[in-house]
């Protein structure tokens, strides 16, 4: 199969639409990162996005639809806060956990009881599921546990041969997954951090938990895609704080003592640390945003210069930055937490 980018055109459009009416899957940009799209209603087409990511089958799946759509159609229970949240921060980089009415395919939850719904804000995405008029399941276009995708030459890197079709919408501007927020009980909790952060989502509706998935209780985990080892450059890589800079020094000496490429990830204040004719610079950046934007970027790039990345966490850890940490501490995990 070739596999085409093509830029968002009524024309190419069509074509997306097309692939999609006949349970094909077809790669989309997103504000966040690009997506692998199939229809949400359909069995086999749900099925097969998991079999070309390589995606456990556990880890369930976020449908995507336009700001039109009737959500009626696919969920019934749903609380004032969480209308007040849609009207804040929708469309754009949250996703809500509804109780699911078994009106999508089951393979889009994995058996869990609750469906992941987002209202993506990128232009391209809405044309796009505004042309298919249904929901669409959507998971970052990488193959599973790979660095999530954030243009379309990145899609193609994974996907080559494997699609037919990637919509080319340019770089994606927020550069992390959304904040997934469940909104079945009595406060929103989020099960993974992203753009839209817990102090946004308290400030709008009074209250916001956040989840931690007890690996000991009997219960099934809530978000079982937070598990995992993920985003992960196919290099080595050793993640330090800014307290335990030497080591991150030291461990730059010797891999590069051992004839190994070195890349350092760091926010730009920290990069001076490591200055050295052997080693790749990679600047995250200065404010969270960039840092979000920049992320995945980074370490594909990683992966194509060096044998060993040194990743130093940013200096500010709250708001936006959870979501980037959680990315970075879970890319730089040598092991899944749990399988
Ligand atoms: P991605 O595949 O990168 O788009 O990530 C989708 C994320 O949403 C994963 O962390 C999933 O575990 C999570 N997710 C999808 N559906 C649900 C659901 N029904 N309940 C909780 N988390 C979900
Ligand atoms: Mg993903």
């Amino acid at each position: 199969m070739k596999t085409q980018i093509k830029s968002i055109s009524a024309e190419s459009l069509a074509e997306a639409k097309e692939i999609i009416d006949n349970g094909g899957v077809v790669a989309i940009p997103t504000e966040t990162v690009y997506g692998l799209g199939g229809n949400a209603f359909d069995d086999e087409a749900v099925q097969k996005i998991f079999q070309v990511k390589g995606r456990p089958n556990d880890n369930p799946l976020i449908a995507h639809v336009h700001e039109g759509y009737d959500l009626s159609k696919i969920i019934d229970y749903d609380p004032p806060y969480a209308k007040k949240l849609r009207e804040a921060f929708l469309p754009g980089p949250l996703t809500l956990v509804y109780p699911s009415t078994g009106k999508v395919s089951p393979y889009v939850s994995c058996g869990l009881n609750t469906l992941a719904v987002r209202i993506p804000s990128h232009e391209g995405a809405q044309a796009f599921l505004r042309e298919v008029d249904i929901p669409i399941v959507a998971p970052s276009a990488n193959l599973s546990k790979h660095v999530s995708p954030t243009s379309a030459q990145h899609v193609k890197e994974d996907f080559d041969g494997k699609i037919p079709l990637i919509l080319d919408g340019g770089m994606c501007e927020g550069g992390i997954e959304s904040t997934v927020c469940d909104v079945t009980g009595e406060i929103p909790v989020i099960l993974r951090p992203g753009l839209i952060t817990r102090e946004m989502i308290a400030d709008m509706v009074g209250a916001c938990g956040e989840y931690t998935p007890d690996f000991q209780a009997k219960e099934k985990v809530k978000s079982p895609g937070v598990l995992y080892k993920h985003y992960s450059p196919r290099c080595q890589t050793a993640l330090y704080t800014v307290a335990q800079i030497e080591w991150a020094q030291r461990a730059c000496a010797h891999s590069i003592a051992d004839g190994k490429r070195v890349a350092v990830l760091a926010e730009n204040d920290m990069l001076p640390y490591f200055k050295g004719e052997n080693i790749t610079l990679l600047n995250l950046g200065k404010t969270e945003r960039e840092m979000a934007s920049n992320l995945y970027e980074l370490l594909r790039e990683a992966e194509k210069v060096a044998d060993v990345l040194i990743a130093i966490e940013p200096t500010k850890q709250e708001g936006v930055m959870v979501g980037v940490l959680n990315r970075l501490r879970k890319a730089c995990l040598s092991v899944d937490i749990a399988h």
